[in-house]
């Protein structure tokens, strides 16, 4: 049985990435997997391309790594993520926009196929980002698997919903949901189904500024989230010398 390490949202931070590579070697992953948003506001877009399509098996495309390959899907963006991606678009070749084109919207692995990788919502609806219990109840009717892991909010976070049956509407009330202690195991009990998100490897808005990323213990069914401290000043100089925007380099200081 599988232990499955579990990325998200690198966003072009290669030395957040390498820390976290470095760490899941350690902790002795099968395989590794990225639920996309490899690329978009940070300063190192090729590298984590090749990081990530080397170390992973499966890749979902993110809504930055669509905006790279299509510049009307950046136009929800703010100011500063959409000079970001046209800034990333110049940065990459053929070969890496081949890579993201393969990428696809949705992957299965596991026993069974028991485990759902999405970017970010399962359940397509007004809003994408599967932040609270709310927007997980609607979530909740697009995963008729045990396992759905998903990232985009940037926020570490398991959702537990009652039941396995996709079929039956659930209100908030009705699921639990976990925010993820560092190193700390969530336990994923048998006949219920679980929305979990490893947080942002490059950009973490939880207010912990460390990389955030996770091991899915399919033999053990337990899912944790672990934080790997790096350069942020590194990182940072990198940004604005590649004269991206300045939020982008302050914000990554304060994980927000
Ligand atoms: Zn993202």
């Amino acid at each position: 049985m599988e232990r499955i390490g579990v990325i998200s949202d690198i966003h072009g931070n290669l030395p957040a990435l390498e820390a976290v590579l470095d760490r899941l070697a350690d902790e002795a992953v099968d395989r590794v997997v990225c639920l996309g948003d490899v690329v978009g506001y940070g300063p190192h877009p090729a590298e984590c391309l090749d990081r990530v399509i080397r170390w992973c098996s499966s890749i979902v495309r993110g809504n930055h790594d669509e905006a790279v390959l299509d510049p009307r899907c950046a136009g929800a963006f703010n100011g500063a993520a959409r000079e970001a991606v046209n800034w990333t678009r110049e940065r990459l070749g053929p070969l890496h926009l081949a890579a993201i084109n393969r990428m696809r919207s949705s992957s299965f692995i596991g026993p069974d196929d028991e485990v759902m990788l999405v970017h970010d919502n399962p359940w397509p609806g007004p809003i994408d980002y599967v932040h609270d219990k709310l927007v997980a109840a609607l979530a909740f009717r697009g995963v008729d698997r045990p396992i759905c892991l998903l990232g985009h909010t940037h926020v570490p976070m398991v959702f537990e919903s009652p039941d396995d049956d996709p079929a039956r509407d659930l209100s908030a009330v009705e699921l639990t949901a976990f925010i993820p202690a560092d190193g700390l195991p969530i336990r994923l009990a048998p006949g219920r189904r679980y929305i979990c998100n490893p947080g942002s490897v490059g950009q973490p808005r939880d207010c912990d500024p460390r990389a955030s990323f996770a091991v899915l213990d399919l033999r053990d069914r337990t899912f944790t989230v672990h934080r790997a401290a790096y350069d942020i000043a590194a990182v940072q100089s990198a940004s604005l010398a590649a004269g991206l925007p300045a939020i982008l380099a302050d914000r990554l200081a304060i994980g927000a």
